[in-house]
């Protein structure tokens, strides 16, 4: 068994500032990745929106700047390692991989979360190519073109307001004939001139060259089926945090999210949560770094009181 200060559970924006926070304190941490670098932001093809970068950066290369940063500091990076279960005595917690156990005082768990897809075919093909599951993040792209949003609840027509804003036509592509979005976003939404919605309507293929260029739509009621030509598809059907190992150990929302305090701390002694695994109003990366260093702060707050 390895013995830390600290462990931390996924390596995107949370993670990886909170183990350049924690190394640089001088605590001995390690961070747990499932496989590679991965993870929403590592898969973003631009990221405008954090600072520091005035023409935008890969989400690669974010990554990869901050994973250096933090090997700068001596954090101990363990990849292909794929957390099953947490467990928890008075003053140790216990990660336990696969055939490995870590254990250490505190833990941090970043492990992020998971957008739907719609499985469908192009879907992959055109990810970063045209389709999105972000409009904040690359709604800006898609200036003054004509883009569709997947979707009928609070996060696709917070989607479709904020993408009229900057688009020439957003349709809008829902399965039933009623939203399930709050009604006053339906009303803005329904009242705004270039926002279209195709009801009762399901995409069933996503086809272009280079970047997305035709979607397939096929309607419920008659499955009658039309294109569309489209230069964005923004996919907002939901996302789902990575808490399935930790769901008999910390407290989680009905949606799955961790519930934490203003500094990432959760009921459980010893267990912090940051970024986008936990209940929070906005999952940006830049979100994710703040609660990564607050995390920390905590933490080490946590250890000090510690007998
Ligand atoms: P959601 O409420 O679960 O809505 C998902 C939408 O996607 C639904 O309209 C659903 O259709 C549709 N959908 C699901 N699977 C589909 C598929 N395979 N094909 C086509 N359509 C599909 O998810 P969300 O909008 O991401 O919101 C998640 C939670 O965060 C909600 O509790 C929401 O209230 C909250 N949220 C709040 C705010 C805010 O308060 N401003 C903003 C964003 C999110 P059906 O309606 O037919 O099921």
């Amino acid at each position: 068994m390895e013995e830390h200060h600290v462990i931390i559970i996924g390596g995107g924006p949370a993670g990886l500032t909170a183990g350049i926070y924690a190394s640089r304190a001088h605590l001995k941490t390690i961070l747990l990745e499932s496989m590679i670098p991965s993870g929403q932001a590592y898969m973003a093809e631009k990221i405008e929106n954090y600072p520091g970068f005035p023409d935008g950066i890969s989400g690669r290369e974010l990554i990869e700047r901050f994973t250096q940063q933090a090997s700068r500091f001596g954090l101990d990076i363990q990849r292909f390692t794929a957390v099953d279960k947490v467990e928890v005595t008075k003053d140790t917690r216990t990660v336990i991989a696969g055939d490995k156990k870590f254990s250490a005082p505190a833990l941090i768990i970043t492990s992020g979360a998971k957008y739907h897809t719609l499985g469908i075919s192009g879907e992959e093909e055109f990810s970063g190519k045209g389709i999105s599951y972000c409009a904040t993040c690359d709604g800006a792209f898609f200036k003054d073109q004509d883009v569709t949003v997947v979707g009928g609840g609070d996060a696709a027509l917070e989607d479709v307001l904020y993408l009229s804003r900057l688009t020439r036509k957003v349709y809008v592509i829902h399965r039933r004939d009623q939203l399930r979005a709050q009604k006053i976003l339906q009303r803005k939404a329904l009242e705004e001139p270039t926002i279209e919605f195709i009801w009762d309507t399901v995409v069933r293929e996503i086809t272009g060259g280079d970047a997305v260029k035709t979607l397939l739509l096929e309607n419920g009621r008659d499955s009658k089926q039309k294109e569309l030509a489209v230069s964005g598809v923004f996919i907002a059907v939901g996302q789902s945090p990575n808490t399935d190992f930790v769901r008999d150990v910390v407290e989680l929302d009905d949606k799955g999210y961790i519930i934490t305090d203003q500094d990432c701390a959760t009921a459980e002694a010893g267990i912090f949560a940051a970024g986008d695994v936990r209940q929070k109003g906005l999952r940006q990366i830049s979100t994710a770094v703040g609660d990564g260093a607050l995390a920390v702060a905590a933490v080490e707050r946590y250890i000090e009181g510690q007998p």
